[in-house]
């Protein structure tokens, strides 16, 4: 019986430690810190072998094969040593796809990947197909694959997990776009970060499909050094294409063989540059899926809009409050300002993961009337843009409660106070998640 360790025992370790087991594996999974109840319950459940609080290296290092979680970075001590002896680690997504025929449409990127993926989700739901969500949302892949049957899966997945995958092929592959992020994992190297990226297409086929933004500077010179046999489907707001989807006055056309259909952008239920570009690669994915223009014009008008992406929670005293929690980089910030068209309370900061925020110097000057910083250490915000919007209206809090007080006493009938945060939330709360949750807290407080 071969051996299969899992390293991490959270949703993906626990998912490929169940598969595992339904697959005949002596199976065993080791995690360094506390594996949380619920995964606990699943482990005693399925009767799997598991430690936790550190690992013991005599019950790791005779492994057969190694399934990493992608959290654990690749120079653990362990994982260096596992290296080193030649034990092949691969991800949960890789694990998962070697026993699924599934269509598979995969979604990774700097920023959108979630949004994405939810509307790619929704459109294929919405036509009636039997669909599975997973990768780096809700349920494992792993676990689906051992427990459930699905025609379809809509798989997001990060860089991590890309790492540790090596025969994994989608049907349809969207990259949706490449700036620079976690570049800690990838020795500060952005083309490390961009490889790995495009791990997602290195299987692919004639018959498969990526589908891409073509205006989006860093995959483009990428795909200008490599060959890829796939038919390829752009996006752009810029300009026409051949085969894929642009802009034509005001509505998105998408081009797919010999089909053209159209979408007023006016209809489109999420706002914002940003989401049309989302919703250019969605249609895209469900054109390649074969779906039907009318589901997905109609898919595109209905669907909500994502927790703590932009999402509004409540107007009070004609100040609408707006949660981007999970903009955590420069770049989705700059989108957030991007389509605000009202005067815009800023609520920004937490662990700074190396920004240049510098690019973002003529939207705040264009819309922003005052910024409430919310992190432990704000030097660099207000370095940045004191000059711009006066040192009488930046100001320092460390709680959401505190931000939203601060934010309200700036913000003026007809304004909009935004949390988009450009930074990591991990110096004052649990995670992103956390952060928005008591934002929105705070507001429903006022
Ligand atoms: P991810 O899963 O890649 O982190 P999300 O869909 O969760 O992406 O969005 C993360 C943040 O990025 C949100 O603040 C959102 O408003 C912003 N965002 C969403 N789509 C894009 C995009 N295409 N380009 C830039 N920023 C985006």
């Amino acid at each position: 019986m071969a051996r299969m360790v899992i390293l991490g025992g959270a949703e993906s370790g626990v998912g490929a430690a169940v598969l595992a087991k339904v697959k005949g594996y002596d199976v065993f999974l080791s995690d360094n810190g506390t594996i949380k109840d619920d995964y606990l319950k699943t482990l005693k459940e399925w009767d799997i072998p598991f430690e936790q609080g550190g690992h013991t290296e005599s019950l790791v290092l005779n492994a057969d094969e190694v399934v990493k979680s992608p959290g654990i970075p690749s120079s653990a001590p362990l994982v260096r040593k596992l290296t080193e002896q030649g034990t092949h680690i691969i991800s949960e997504i890789e694990f998962a796809a070697r026993y699924d025929s599934a269509k598979k449409v995969c979604i990774t990127g700097s920023n959108g990947k979630t949004t994405t993926t939810s509307i790619i989700y929704y459109l294929l739901q919405n036509a009636g197909l039997n669909v599975g969500l997973g990768g780096n949302i809700g349920k494992s892949y792993a676990m689906q694959v051992a427990t459930e049957k699905h025609d379809y899966y809509v798989l997001e997945i990060s860089s991590f997990q890309l790492d540790n995958c090596y025969d994994f092929r989608p049907d349809i592959a969207v990259i949706t776009n490449i700036t620079p992020d976690h570049l800690d994992r990838y020795d500060h190297n952005l083309e490390n970060y961009v490889r790995s990226k495009f791990r997602i297409t290195q299987n692919l086929r004639p018959e498969d499909c990526f589908i891409f933004d073509s205006d989006d500077a860093i995959t483009i010179e990428h795909l200008s050094k490599i060959v890829l046999q796939a038919q390829m489907l752009p996006f752009t707001q810029k300009g026409e294409v051949q085969q894929g989807a642009f802009l034509r006055d005001d509505r998105i056309v998408v081009r797919y063989q010999q089909s053209e259909s159209e979408i007023y952008l006016r209809e489109l239920a999420l706002g914002g540059k940003h989401n049309i570009y989302n919703s250019m690669a969605a249609a895209l994915a469900a054109k390649a899926a074969g779906i039907d223009n009318k589901i997905i014009r109609e898919s595109l008008k209905s669907f909500q809009p994502v927790e703590h992406r932009l999402e509004p929670v409540l107007s009070v005293g004609g100040v609408l409050y707006i949660n981007d929690s999970k903009a955590t980089n420069v770049d989705a910030a700059w989108y957030a300002l991007e389509c605000q068209t009202k005067k815009v309370v800023w609520i920004v900061g937490g662990t700074d993961k190396g920004n240049d925020y510098s690019v973002l110097n003529d939207l705040v000057k264009e819309k922003v009337k005052a910024i409430v910083c919310l992190g432990v250490d704000n030097a660099k915000i207000h370095s940045a843009f004191e000059g711009i919007v006066g040192s009488d209206r930046i100001c320092d809090t460390l709680s959401a409660e505190a931000a939203v007080k601060a934010a309200a006493g700036f913000a003026s009938q007809g304004d909009v106070v935004l949390l988009s945060p450009c930074c990591a939330s991990f110096d004052l709360f649990r995670n992103y998640e956390d952060r928005g949750e008591q934002f929105k807290e705070a507001v429903r407080r006022l």
